[in-house]
């Protein structure tokens, strides 16, 4: 584990020193939980989002997107259960003047129970070799037993906290932390104050407090902006069941621990469907949407096994079912991704505050009623996140060099094509800029001549370029140039005339998308 935070330590170095990320207003050292993007992370970024919309509201004809405004009348969050119920349960140690999230150290007591368990099986997996049977290890081996047996207990206390009659039960998870004797990182003590809930919205006054101002939120989830305009999107759209509304959009959370970097800011991105349907054919829809989403995330070939389902242990009083797809991150399995059954529960409280018919009438069954919804809600940022720890390697090379090289999914690259002239002189860069001038209308290039070709090949793997081309003499003659690929780092000689053909496919978001259907 001290090797992967190593390793994280250094993502995050990387993310700043090459243009992806910035703390926000950095010359006053930063805001506590807020990034900025730089110049190659707010291309990845786009390219993730384009991802994700192509392949909700292109691929899907009942799937139309909206961009709702960030402030919402006040009543929104009253309705949504967002005022009285979006808290957090926190607690301090005393000693490091340190504040947790009572859940998080509970979740992560539960992970070293398997942390603890898949040691035990990664050992005996290398000693029995093809001959393990891991099954018949965990029921027999004593310390995998006892773990488990630790983490059950756990797990079901902690359900029971969570699930308690009129909210969390906030005593029960204080007294879990010391039965567990979980102790505060930083000052390695068990000296903690109650468990309090404490509300994750922002608030800000609109309009002059003169003229009787009246306090607002910043959403916390874009969900709401879609819940609010479903009747003008079904109406205008004149859109039949089932169907969907996506957005892509900015969402703020007081988060009380903010750590691991974007992974949990204050202000983030999120990219929300909701998907309107008939009652009781939710789990059917929740079914498929986890498989559809899931294919999402394998398409970017980063391997199945980096990614799990984890069902949750506490389901809001609405919901009906719900998941979340973690990721491998080098800090563990982690929420990338949620989906939830929401039932009619958010149509159905916008009905009641609102005193509007929120309703759809279903032509087949002759006759109203509120639908139902399935939601798939991903944030950007820790998507981004995921792409940059998966793709971040510190290679060592035949000739004993290291290099460090983005392996980004070509069509997520910030930058798809290189071009460099060999020498400045000689018509060299005239040429390589020809090149540029034709092919910067299909993709993103960049024209560098600066340093020598391999100083300029490591700045291009460090961003994770896909193609580089240099233009040399013999381009002068013949119309070639020498392509070379950032993953295997082999050169060949192609036309000028067929670069596009080669790249253009490869690094385009359609490629990407035509192995979804
Ligand atoms: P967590 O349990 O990690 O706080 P959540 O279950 O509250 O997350 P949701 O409300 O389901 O998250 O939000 C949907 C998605 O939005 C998450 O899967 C995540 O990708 C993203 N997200 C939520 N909170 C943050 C945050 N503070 N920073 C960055 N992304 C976030």
């Amino acid at each position: 584990m001290a090797q992967q935070e190593e390793v994280f330590k250094k993502i995050v170095s990387h993310c700043k020193e090459y243009g992806f990320v910035f703390p926000s207003s950095d010359i006053y050292d930063g805001l506590g939980a807020v990034y900025d993007y730089g110049q190659n992370g707010v291309e990845l970024k786009n390219n993730i989002k384009q991802y994700w919309w192509q392949s909700m509201v292109l691929l899907h004809e009942n799937i139309v997107g909206i961009d709702a405004a960030i402030f919402m009348h006040p009543t929104t969050w009253k309705a949504s259960g967002h005022v009285d119920a979006f808290n957090d349960p926190l607690i301090d140690n005393r000693d490091s003047k340190k504040r947790y999230r009572a859940d998080v150290l509970i979740e992560e007591q539960m992970a070293k129970y398997e942390d603890k368990i898949q040691k035990e099986i990664e050992k005996a997996r290398k000693k029995f070799g093809d001959t393990f049977d891991e099954a018949q290890f965990r029921a027999t081996n004593a310390r995998v037993l006892e773990n488990q047996e630790k983490y059950d207990q756990l797990h079901e206390r902690f359900q029971t906290v969570m699930n308690a009659d009129g909210g969390i039960d906030l005593d029960g998870m204080k007294q879990i932390i010391l039965d567990e004797e979980i102790v505060c990182p930083i000052s390695g003590t068990r000296n903690w104050t109650d468990v309090r809930q404490f509300n994750l919205m922002f608030s800000t006054e609109m309009g002059a407090a003169a003229e009787g101002a009246s306090k607002i939120y910043l959403r916390p989830e874009t969900a709401q902006g879609i819940f609010v305009n479903y009747l003008n999107v079904q109406k205008t759209g004149r859109m039949k069941l089932p169907f969907g509304i996506a957005q892509i959009g900015k969402a703020f959370r007081n988060e009380i621990v903010a750590r691991q970097f974007i992974f949990r800011m204050r202000e983030f991105e999120q990219m929300e469907m909701q998907f309107f349907i008939q009652p009781g054919t939710e789990l059917d829809w929740f079914a498929k949407w986890k498989e559809t989403r899931m294919k999402w995330h394998q398409n970017l070939g980063f391997g199945a096994e980096n990614y799990r389902f984890h069902d949750h242990d506490k389901l809001a009083h609405y919901a009906n079912a719900a998941t979340d797809i973690e990721f491998h991150m080098p800090f563990g399995f982690k929420e990338v991704e949620g989906i939830h059954s929401r039932t009619n529960f958010d149509l159905g409280q916008h009905a009641k505050f609102s005193g509007k018919k929120i309703e759809y009438f279903d032509p087949e069954r002759n006759e109203s009623y509120t639908p139902y919804v399935i939601e798939t809600s991903i944030g950007v940022d820790r998507m981004f996140l995921s792409i940059m720890c998966h793709s971040y390697e510190e290679q060592k090379l035949p000739d004993g060099q290291t290099r460090t090289v983005l392996h980004l999914p070509a069509a997520l690259a910030p930058v798809k094509l290189a071009v460099f002239p060999l020498t400045k002189k000689d018509g060299l860069p005239e040429k390589a800029q020809e090149i540029i001038n034709d092919l910067r209308f299909h993709f993103n290039c960049k024209y560098e001549e600066k340093d020598q070709i391999g100083k300029r090949y490591r700045r291009m793997d460090a961003i994770g370029c896909p193609y580089c081309v240099t233009v040399d003499q013999q381009t002068l003659e013949d119309n070639t140039v020498t392509l070379r690929d950032r993953d295997t780092m082999e050169q060949k000689r192609v036309a000028i005339s067929d670069l596009r053909s080669i790249i253009e496919d490869k690094v385009s978001i359609t490629s990407l998308l035509k192995n979804l259907i």
